[in-house]
């Protein structure tokens, strides 16, 4: 199968991985619509790539998410692919999040994600074809200290794509479930990442996202060098895979080892305080 001429909605679109997606696909002949709940870097993005939709969508709104799927649908056509990719990843101790953050982050990455795909099925079994693309992440399959809530959010989005893919396989609806391992965008901004693993770039997460398309899977990691280290991970005793959450630092690089100063501004947009 190819992109060319394909319906495709980007959620948290305005920049990161979901813009790289954008990038990659429209180049690729893609109609892609992007949307954000950052109106005014959503247009700036939408502009410069000069796509036909690009708007203010905030995924824990019912009425804003289907006012914006009613306007691709009007503009572009049926939604052949709806990526659910906005996400947010506030770092610390559990026991220092306030409430309205914990709130704020299972809204965003579950209820968002659970809503969007909704919305996108309804449409697409009625049609009897159409691809719902969740942006997990290995954190949805690796405990992470400092990431608690986000690691919890990311193990929900697992869940619900893979029981959901079992619902619709039969329908001519896809769900897929892509995992990144850290990506440099400025959601890890002032964060080392896994230790001796190099962090992806967004345009690697897009090149997968393209060929999940092309090409309909349950799911992709990337690297396939991360996602294999993880999936092993599951077969190893605990204390062997312990050693391992050690040696690359995922005990602690999110928490003491966060470079605070750098990474103000990101902390600021997620916890909704910019
Ligand atoms: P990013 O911060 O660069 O981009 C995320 C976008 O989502 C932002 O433009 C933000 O405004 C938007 N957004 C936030 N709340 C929203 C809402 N309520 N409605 C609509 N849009 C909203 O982050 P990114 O790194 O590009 O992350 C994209 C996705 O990939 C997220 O789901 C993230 O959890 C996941 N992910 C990222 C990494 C990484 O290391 N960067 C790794 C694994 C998975």
């Amino acid at each position: 199968m190819t992109v060319e001429g394909k319906v495709v909605v980007i959620t948290g679109g305005a920049r990161g991985i979901g813009l790289a997606t954008a990038t990659a696909l429209h180049r690729l002949g893609a109609k892609v619509a992007i949307g954000d709940v950052d109106e005014t870097t959503v247009k700036e993005s939408g502009t410069e790539l000069g796509l036909d939709v690009y708007g203010k969508l905030d995924v824990t709104d019912p009425d804003s998410f289907t006012t914006f799927l009613d306007e691709v649908e009007r503009q572009l056509g049926p939604i052949d692919v709806l990526i659910n990719n906005a996400g947010i990843m506030p770092t610390g101790r559990v026991i220092d999040e306030p409430d309205r953050v914990t709130r704020r982050i299972l809204d965003i990455n579950v209820y968002g994600v659970v809503l969007g795909s909704k919305l996108a099925a309804q449409r697409m079994v009625r049609r009897g074809s159409g691809h719902v693309i969740n942006i997990a992440s290995l954190a949805g399959e690796t405990p992470t200290a400092g990431l608690a809530t986000y690691c919890a959010s990311k193990f929900a989005v697992v869940g619900f794509t893979e029981s959901a893919r079992m619902e619709y396989r039969d329908k001519g609806v896809a769900f897929s479930t892509v995992l990144p391992t850290f990506t440099n965008t400025e959601l890890t901004a002032g964060t080392a990442g896994a230790k001796g693993l190099k962090n992806a770039e967004p345009e690697d997460i897009a090149n997968a996202i393209v060929s999940l398309i092309e090409k309909p899977r349950r799911r992709v990691a990337v690297t396939r060098v991360a996602g294999l280290l993880v999936a092993s991970a599951k077969f190893l005793p605990i204390a062997v895979s312990e050693f391992l959450v050690k040696k690359t630092g995922m005990d602690h690089v999110f928490l003491e080892d966060v470079d605070t100063a750098q990474r103000a501004a990101y902390e600021a947009r997620a916890r909704g305080e910019a």
